[in-house]
């Protein structure tokens, strides 16, 4: 569900236009739907309202700062990955009783940083990162609460990419090492195991991974509490798919549904960490046309949008639907929609059946809100696109267009 519809024969987000959007304040341009986000948030905390729960949004899918704002007037919680993401959620008004702190290779000093802040508590992926948590919290004299992140080698049937909760990935440990080392940090001083977290992966369209996950980590969460570690929080991560294309993702409804029964058996409090489902679909990226380029063997649509604004197609081979912003009428053309960068691989949709397209021309790519401006770069010195944000007929720039000084002004060669 989002707020994007065709309407007098455009496309808007909420109560205006994006043409009208494109047209103030130029492309490539973010537009994210403040009322989708807020839509998005309360739909899936009602559902899962029969458990004590708190959604710790994952900042990295979209960190712009009015979008952390937005959830944490809803009372949301956040799941951190980086120093620099706890910066931006405190900067938002995040509550750091609410932030848990993942990641496979925290430093010390964003040990230190959180430790300052009082996190919730980190999520642990080796032995060596408990040791070291431990020994950081002992020098700033205080106990860092933390969980460990299990890997419960459950395939979740998404891109090998975004795949992360099966045995041959890098993240969480076995249950087995997940046991003994609570059963060893019994006499760590300084670092208390107060729950236990998993994450399987990113886009997962259906609910059997996640219970086959929940029910083994339910299990888990008991046999441990029989061998005396009795665990606060159960968390299970985010990856909650969304419609792209044709998928059938799980609604919250359907999600709440399917775990709800599991987790209602376990005395604790459950976290939920989703980014995609939060903001994908409440986030567009408006692109203009420059040209169109017809070649023996095919029609190229080329934008000013490029791998560097959006690299999902690039990389993952991530299907984005793409409209006109203001369809034309006449019978529909497949073309491929590219970017301007120098490489095969910038392209924002293939083999598109598209109406007829002029240059100057706006398209609307659908489903941009997460992984999108958070996975931009200056590659080609492109200035990162403006962000805005709609909310009923107003909209308001969040973060502004980059400028080339913005991008030369950290070099120091000359
Ligand atoms: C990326 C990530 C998430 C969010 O994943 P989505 O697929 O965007 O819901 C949640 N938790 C952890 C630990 C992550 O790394």
């Amino acid at each position: 569900m989002d707020r994007y519809a065709t309407k007098h024969g455009e496309v808007y987000c909420e109560d205006l236009p994006l043409r009208a959007l494109a047209q103030q304040y130029g492309t490539p341009l973010y537009v994210y739907s403040a009322g989708t986000l807020a839509d998005h948030f309360q739909r899936l905390d009602r559902a899962l309202a029969p458990v004590a729960h708190t959604i710790c949004y994952a900042v990295k899918a979209n960190s712009n700062l009015a979008v952390l704002r937005t959830f944490a007037e809803l009372g949301a919680g956040f799941d951190i990955v980086s120093a620099g993401e706890l910066h931006r959620v405190l900067k938002a008004g995040g509550d750091p009783a609410r932030i848990v702190f993942a990641g496979v290779g925290k430093t010390a000093e964003e040990i230190a940083f959180a430790l300052r802040h009082n996190i919730l508590f980190f999520t642990i992926e080796s032995e060596e990162e408990l040791l070291r948590i431990n020994a950081i919290a002992a020098a700033h004299d205080t106990v860092a609460r933390f969980c460990i992140r299990v890997n419960p080698d459950v395939d979740a049937h998404t891109h090998h990419y975004i795949t992360t909760g099966k045995s041959e990935n890098k993240f969480g440990l076995p249950f087995t090492a997940a046991r003994a080392l609570y059963l060893a940090a019994k006499n760590l001083r300084h670092a208390r195991a107060v729950g236990v977290q998993m994450h399987i992966g990113s886009q997962i369209t259906t609910t059997a991974p996640f219970v086959a996950a929940i029910t083994l980590l339910a299990a888990f969460v008991n046999e441990l509490r029989a061998a005396g570690v009795a665990l606060e929080y159960v968390d299970v991560g985010g990856g909650m798919g969304i419609i792209y294309h044709d998928e059938t993702p799980p609604t919250a409804d359907e999600f709440a549904a399917a775990v709800v029964p599991v987790l209602r058996t376990l005395p604790a409090h459950v976290l939920f960490e989703p980014g995609r489902f939060m903001v994908g679909n409440a986030g567009v990226l408006v692109t203009q046309v420059q040209y169109l380029k017809t070649t023996a063997s095919k029609r190229f649509v080329i934008v000013d949008a490029g791998m560097n604004d959006l690299i999902r197609p690039a990389l993952y081979e991530a299907y984005h639907a793409i409209l006109p912003a203001v369809p034309r009428a006449g019978a529909a053309q497949v073309v491929d929609v590219v970017g301007p960068i120098c490489e095969s691989g910038d392209f924002l949709g293939l083999a598109r059946a598209l109406p007829p397209l002029e240059p100057g021309d706006y398209l609307v790519v659908r489903s941009a809100g997460a992984y999108g401006f958070a996975m931009a770069s200056n590659y080609n010195t492109r200035p990162r696109a403006a962000e805005v944000m709609v909310q009923g007929d107003q909209a308001r720039v969040v973060r502004r267009r980059e400028t080339i000084d913005d991008l030369l002004a950290a070099e120091l060669g000359l």
